[in-house]
């Protein structure tokens, strides 16, 4: 594969504002500043310089292999990076360059203004700003979903539509899926971006159906609202399942769009083959442009997720402290995160020392810790509200018992090491129960203290 000269040039100069943030200016300017792109072929990217010694200075400060990274990850693949000596480069070639590089500076502050307007006058999209690609670390557990996410952004509806993304809780399924929403709005600014959750669409669903007198206007104005778009993002389809109104809505609309050449993408907790009651006729389309899959993290990439996050907020933390929080928390970023802010933000107020016996007390996780069992939870959580331990396995569904199951799940999930699966099958219940059960729990207590209050109340029963 080959580029042409332009190409090659604004992806260097992307390259170019990522690495300069850093690297010392000291090294910057002498020794990366003057490098000279020259060509990107069969996956190498090859730069000039005209001193000899850059090569060697750029190697030994491992200045080489971050610039690899960040045109691999430009580039959605791995590339490889070779600076070549060319004595005759001349000062004309290297002035020539930067008068580019400050061209396209000035683009971009151009497309910024133009971008902040539009985002303006679109509806709001409801993109979170932090889910984008710059702040997305890259491991061999999503390279591939990341690869797609990328191509589609950058071709919406052409390549892979839709694209399906699906892997566990925490993942990153979410935040890829924003940032190709991200990326269209700013790339593709004449696009119109949807973001829904499956829920919500359920909900809106809803509602148009009972929408007074006027069926047809409501059910008319809930299909523009989601035909009208050029990329359209469904977040957790897995909770369609059962729901056979929303499922034909869900059809009809996928049918609107991808005739139109739309670009759909899709996540799920898992493949469309396990969603139940999914007709085939939806499962075939789901299944008709690219699936891919996100996989828990390994140790690396935990720990360069942790130093992602503490770069973007200027902190330091210690390399014992990161291996500690990234060996704790294996298999679920958003819980890794989570650890991270509790850690950060006591920090910031108790003005303590970040060390692995403080990030233990932060935790609260303590050396001889005592596995808890799902049945332990279970039996507080009964105590506590003063109700049959099996009433919480029931089926009943009065509102007390449901909060109380909700609660007993969501507290299996934070303090046993049990998967989804294995907590699904203990209360007798699917697994996208589970996972909602978790995150209601998790949203209320955001906002409702007393809430809050019960359930480190039943927490602490447990640790005693
Ligand atoms: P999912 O939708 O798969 O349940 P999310 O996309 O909501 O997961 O991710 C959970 C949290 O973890 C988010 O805050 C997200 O930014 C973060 N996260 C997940 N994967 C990564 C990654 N590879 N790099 C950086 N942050 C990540
Ligand atoms: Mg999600």
């Amino acid at each position: 594969m080959s580029m042409d000269m332009t190409e090659i040039q604004k992806i260097w100069a992307s390259v170019i504002k990522q690495i300069k943030t850093e690297i010392p200016e000291s090294s910057f300017n002498p020794w990366i500043a003057p490098l000279v792109p020259k060509s990107y072929e069969d996956g190498k990217f090859c730069v000039l310089t005209g001193q000899s010694f850059a090569i060697q200075f750029l190697r030994l400060k491992k200045y080489t292999n971050l610039i690899e990274d960040t045109l691999s990850k430009e580039l959605g693949g791995h590339v490889e990076f070779e600076i070549l000596c060319d004595e005759q480069l001349e000062k004309k070639q290297i002035k020539q360059f930067q008068k580019f590089l400050a061209q396209e500076e000035q683009n971009e502050k151009n497309e910024t203004s133009k971008y902040d307007n539009l985002k303006k006058m679109q509806s709001a999209p409801k993109l979170n700003l932090k889910y984008k690609f710059e702040n997305f670390v890259v491991g061999e557990n999503t390279k591939f979903a990341y690869a797609a996410s990328t191509s589609v952004a950058k071709t919406p509806g052409e390549k892979y539509n839709p694209l399906f993304i699906y892997g566990g809780a925490g993942l990153g399924k979410t935040h890829l899926m924003q940032a190709i929403g991200h990326y269209c709005l700013y790339h593709h600014p004449e696009l119109k971006v949807k973001f829904v959750k499956t829920e919500e669409f359920v909900n809106d669903l809803i509602a148009s159906i009972h929408k007074g007198m006027d069926k047809n206007a409501g059910m008319s104005a809930f299909r523009q609202k989601y035909r009208n778009v050029d990329v359209l993002l469904i977040d957790d389809i897995q909770f369609i399942e059962g729901k056979e109104r929303t499922v034909t809505e869900i059809f009809n609309t996928f049918e609107a769009l991808h005739n139109a050449g739309k670009q759909i993408v899709i996540t799920s907790d898992r493949e469309p083959k396990y969603i139940q009651n999914l007709p085939d006729r939806l499962r075939s389309r789901f299944e008709w442009g690219l699936m891919v899959d996100v996989q828990p993290p390994d140790l690396e990439t935990r720990m360069a997720i942790l130093c992602k996050l503490a770069r973007n907020d200027n902190i330091t933390l210690p390399p014992e402290v990161t291996e500690f929080l990234a060996k704790t928390y294996s298999n679920n970023v958003r819980e890794l995160e989570g650890a991270y802010n509790r850690v950060t933000a006591y920090v910031g107020v108790c003005n303590i020392e970040l060390n692995i016996d403080s990030v233990k007390q932060i935790l609260n996780i303590s050396d001889t810790e005592k596995q808890i069992m799902l049945d332990d939870v279970v039996n507080t959580v009964a105590d506590y509200f003063k109700i049959p331990a099996k009433d919480i396995k029931s089926q009943t569904r009065s509102q007390k018992l449901a909060n109380a199951r909700q609660i007993a799940i969501y507290i299996c999930r934070e303090l046993t090491d049990f998967s989804l699966n294995e907590i699904g099958t203990f209360f007798e219940r699917k697994h996208p129960t589970i996972i909602y059960s978790c995150e209601k729990i998790q949203e209320d207590m955001q906002t409702n203290t007393a809430l809050k209050n019960i359930v480190n109340e039943i927490i602490k029963k447990l640790k005693n």
